[in-house]
């Protein structure tokens, strides 16, 4: 199910990405940090008390505003995270009270009627909080009061984005038949030629009644007699719309559609190659427990000789080394070949992630995994897994109840996810090792008695 979207927007230095950094650091991280892309992040899965939400920093996320403080781009970001996300949080610095742009973001949020909560941030000290009366003529209720830099009053306004997301729903009937495809990837690498491509494969059958989606902006296809949906392909084919140059591509929608969805097609372009931004829209599909599949387009551009999939596995193992298990097609929209691929290979990847590892086989495969190769003691003391379970959610997950949680090593538990995967697959995915104390299980066991 999608993960609600939480959008922190303000003027540059407010302390956007110090927030958003808290607030992604109360979470247990349970996927291994990908190395080198957690620098810059500017979007997360965050945790508190056992509900998951994504949090997006607006400032920089997208490519063409990035370097812009401008109030033009500010007022685009605000627009677009008014567009996309479920709680918006107006942040803003209370030493220097209320500035217009302030003022200006306040507006635009105020006539949106989103859940908004304003945060008056580096309230460090008592003698600064009384500067937040001011913050008060905007219109919202009660600012939160915070120092992000010192982690204060976070916890609390933690609770507050608790109570403002929506209330979860269960998953409408059509969501949980069909099979959600987000096409991802940076402008001009062809994502619509290529969503135009798959619409017209023959094997390809568009609903001729839309509006059956719950989602307007989505189109429902059946492929080779399976129900599919492209998610978000309005998003797609808004291009250069007059409204605002700056709104033409937004990250913050891809990712509002890649929450929902399984499986995440990231388009890349042959002649360019990867760029940081691909990767990093790999790493939060992972983080967010999507399938990933890799396509790479506009083959017709580059020499024959490196046109094939097995090339361009090669060429991107180093940059994806964290996703060395996403498949990767070749294509060109402009030709169609390879177009075949793309369905089939997504179809696979949403196939694995409901495979089941049944506990006998897990606890085998793990046990001889220690055998072969056993963890290495730390500080006197080894990591010992007494039982581990599939746990059942959307992307595969295993759960190990071990003597101590701290005792796994990053690249012991590496090893150990090669050995679930050699076992299992579970090709396109990302595969969760989630640590729960014995401890945990006994008064588990001893409360279902
Ligand atoms: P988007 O911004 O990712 O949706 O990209 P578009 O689908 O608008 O494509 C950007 C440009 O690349 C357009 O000029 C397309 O005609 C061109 N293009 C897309 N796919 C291919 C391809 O496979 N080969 C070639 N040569 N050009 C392509």
């Amino acid at each position: 199910m999608a993960r609600p979207i939480v959008a922190i927007v303000g003027r540059p230095n407010v302390g956007k990405s110090t927030l958003f950094n808290r607030m992604i650091g109360q979470r247990k991280a349970i996927v291994d940090p990908v190395p080198g892309l957690t620098r810059d992040r500017l979007y997360g899965v965050a945790d508190w008390r056992g509900r998951e939400f994504t949090v997006v920093d607006t400032a920089g996320l997208d490519l063409d505003t990035a370097q812009d403080s401008s109030r033009a781009a500010i007022e685009a970001q605000t627009r677009i995270a008014i567009d996309q996300a479920d709680v918006i949080l107006l942040l803003l610095d209370v030493r220097q009270g209320l500035t217009p742009i302030d003022r200006d973001i306040g507006q635009l949020l105020r006539k949106s009627r989103r859940s908004v909560i304003v945060v008056a941030n580096k309230a460090d000290s008592p003698t600064e909080r009384h500067l937040a009366h001011e913050v008060l003529e905007l219109g919202f209720e009660e600012p939160s009061l915070i120092s992000a830099q010192h982690g204060l009053g976070v916890g609390e306004l933690l609770d507050r984005v608790l109570e403002a997301l929506p209330v979860p729903e269960a998953a409408a009937a059509s969501e949980e038949a069909a099979d959600r495809l987000a096409i991802m990837g940076r402008p001009n690498v062809g994502k619509s030629s290529l969503l135009n491509a798959l619409l017209g494969d023959e094997r390809a059958l568009v609903s001729p009644t839309p509006g059956t989606t719950r989602d307007p902006i989505d189109t429902e296809l059946m492929f080779d007699g399976v129900p599919v949906v492209l998610v978000d392909t309005a998003g797609i084919r808004r291009k250069s719309s007059s409204r605002d140059r700056l709104e033409r591509y937004s990250l913050l929608r891809g990712i509002h559609a890649m929450e929902r969805s399984d499986v995440v097609l990231l388009v890349i372009e042959a002649p360019t190659g990867v760029l940081a931004q691909d990767q990093h829209v790999a790493g939060y599909a992972l983080e967010a427990g999507k399938g990933l599949v890799i396509v790479v387009n506009k083959i017709d551009l580059v020499e024959p000789a490196t046109r094939k999939p097995a090339y361009w596995r090669m060429a991107l193992a180093g940059d994806f080394k964290f996703a060395s298990f996403a498949p990767v097609v070749t294509v060109s929209a402009k030709t169609k070949e390879g177009i075949g691929s793309i369905m089939p290979a997504a179809l696979e990847v949403v196939g694995q992630r409901r495979i089941k590892m049944p506990p006998n086989e897990l606890n085998r495969v793990l046990r001889e995994a220690f055998l072969e190769h056993p963890p290495p003691s730390f500080k006197g003391r080894r990591l010992k897994v007494t039982y581990a379970t599939q746990s059942s959610d959307e992307s595969p997950t295993v759960v190990l109840f071990v003597n101590d949680t701290g005792l796994l090593h990053f690249s012991y538990r590496r090893y150990l996810e090669k050995k679930v995967r050699e076992r299992f697959g579970l090709s396109g995915n990302p595969l969760k090792l989630v640590l729960r104390s014995e401890e945990s299980r006994r008064s588990r066991a001893r409360a279902a008695k």
